[in-house]
């Protein structure tokens, strides 16, 4: 059986101040039995994100990697540079790099392929535009973007995880219905399935508005294996609330 992940994107927000808060709020708050968490934060808070979270059961993640290994690309942080930091997940190809970036599928696959090579778990977004989704194009477009991913990382595919995040329910406070996303995942597992024989070993997340309110009902659905989880990780209780929803 899958456990279940939930992964807080913190995004581009945070202070030494205000994420010590926040880490020691969620720390002192985590259910017993909890399902797996990570926080993917900021590069410059990997360190302290490192020291705080250690003895935690929480893991840190990153929120972006290189697609080259080492070399001149200034700006740029390696898989590797991640890992010497305990960096455990990376998220890839979130639409808001793929919005405003231009990373295309190929990048984003060989971010994965990167992310794997080092030891760490990418967590590899994929999802619809709402025009994309009102042309009835969403089956052909997720199918697209992992269908690069696997192309890219043949059998290792089963190593990732996967974050559905239908690019109109980001930070919009639109989520998808249970139904929609679960129909979504449901054809994602079964393009895994044709990809690997270990398909049913890979988490598949949902990621768009997911709150306290609606965690459950998402997290209940057979295909759905954890959320990907922007502003309500910014907040303690919200993101405690979910975690819980999926202990
Ligand atoms: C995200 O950034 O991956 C995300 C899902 O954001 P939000 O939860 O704010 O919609």
């Amino acid at each position: 059986m899958r456990r279940k992940l939930i992964a807080g994107n913190w995004k581009m927000n945070g202070s030494l101040v205000a994420n010590q808060d926040l880490i020691g709020a969620v720390g002192a708050g985590l259910p017993v039995a909890h399902c797996a968490v990570a926080l993917c934060v900021p590069s410059p808070y990997l360190a302290q994100a490192q020291a705080l979270l250690a003895g935690s059961g929480i893991d840190v993640g990153a929120q972006d990697l290189s697609c080259h290994e080492s070399g001149a690309f200034t700006g740029e942080i390696s898989a590797a540079m991640l890992r010497e930091f305990g960096v455990r997940y990376a998220i890839v190809g979130h639409s808001e790099r793929r919005q405003f970036h231009r990373e295309s599928d190929a990048e984003v696959a060989q971010k994965a392929q990167r992310a794997l090579a080092a030891g760490i778990t990418p967590i590899v977004c994929i999802g619809e535009t709402l025009a994309e989704r009102e042309a009835g194009q969403t089956e052909a477009v997720v199918k697209r973007q992992l269908a690069a991913v696997i192309h890219t990382n043949g059998h290792c595919i089963s190593e990732i995880v996967l974050a559905y995040e239908p690019v109109w329910a980001i930070g919009t406070g639109k989520t998808a219905s249970p139904q929609q996303a679960q129909q979504v995942h449901a054809v994602l597992r079964s393009q895994l399935a044709a990809a690997s024989e270990h398909a049913d070993r890979i988490g598949i997340l949902y990621g768009g508005s997911m709150n306290a309110v609606n965690a459950a009902n998402l997290l209940g659905q057979p295909d759905i294996d954890g959320g990907l989880i922007g502003g309500a990780s910014l907040k303690a209780a919200d993101f405690l609330a979910i975690i819980s929803a999926a202990a």
